[in-house]
Formats: structure tokens, C-alpha cells, sequence
């Protein structure tokens, strides 16, 4: 059994899409602070960042269901890029050689 490249880039653009818009979310909110004062943030301000976060934790669930190692279930963090061919990694605790499955 190997990973799934498909989920490994599903998994990957739902969690750095999460993390962009946390961090667009605070440059935002940054540009709102400075346009109206020390007033509590605007509603959008807590809706936007919790979809954001939703999706993130998606994400990590994704990868931690399709992207563990094949061989003895570890969740590495150093994976390797789904969108790149060849590039062979080994997991960090059994050293079995992680591979996507069109590979
Ligand atoms: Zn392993």
C-alpha cells in the first residue's frame, strides 16, 4: 500500500489554504485597526477566520488519513511533495521508503 497523491495534494492546498487566509485575515484585520481605531473587530473578522480554520484542521485530517506511512502508521511531517516525481523520502521512525501511488 502506498499514498494517495491525490489526497497528499487535496490535503496539502485545503491546509496552506487555511494558513493564507489566516494570514490575509490579520493583514486585514491590521488595515481595519489602523482605518477605525481600537473598536472590537467586525463579525466578517471571526466568521472568515473560523471557515479559515475549518478548513485548515480539514486539511491536517486529510493528510493524516491518506498520508501516514504505509508500513508502520507513522505521521511524518517531512513528506514528500506530491507534486513531484521521484523524489523518495524515508519515514522518520521504521526508514521504509515513502512513495505516492502512482509512482
Ligand atoms: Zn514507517
Amino acid at each position: 500500500m502506498r499514498m494517495s497523491r491525490k489526497w497528499a495534494r487535496r490535503g496539502r492546498v485545503m491546509v496552506y489554504t487555511g494558513i493564507a487566509g489566516w494570514i490575509g485575515m490579520g493583514l486585514l484585520h491590521l488595515i481595519d485597526l489602523h482605518g477605525r481605531g481600537p473598536q472590537p473587530a467586525s463579525d466578517w473578522i471571526w466568521v472568515l477566520g473560523a471557515l479559515f480554520f475549518a478548513v485548515m484542521l480539514a486539511g491536517w485530517g486529510v493528510l493524516w488519513r491518506y498520508c501516514r506511512c504505509p508500513h508502520c502508521g507513522a505521521w511524518n511531517i517531512r513528506m514528500p511533495s506530491p507534486w513531484k516525481r521521484g523524489e523518495a523520502l524515508h519515514c522518520t521512525r521504521c526508514g521504509v521508503r515513502l512513495e505516492y501511488d502512482d509512482t
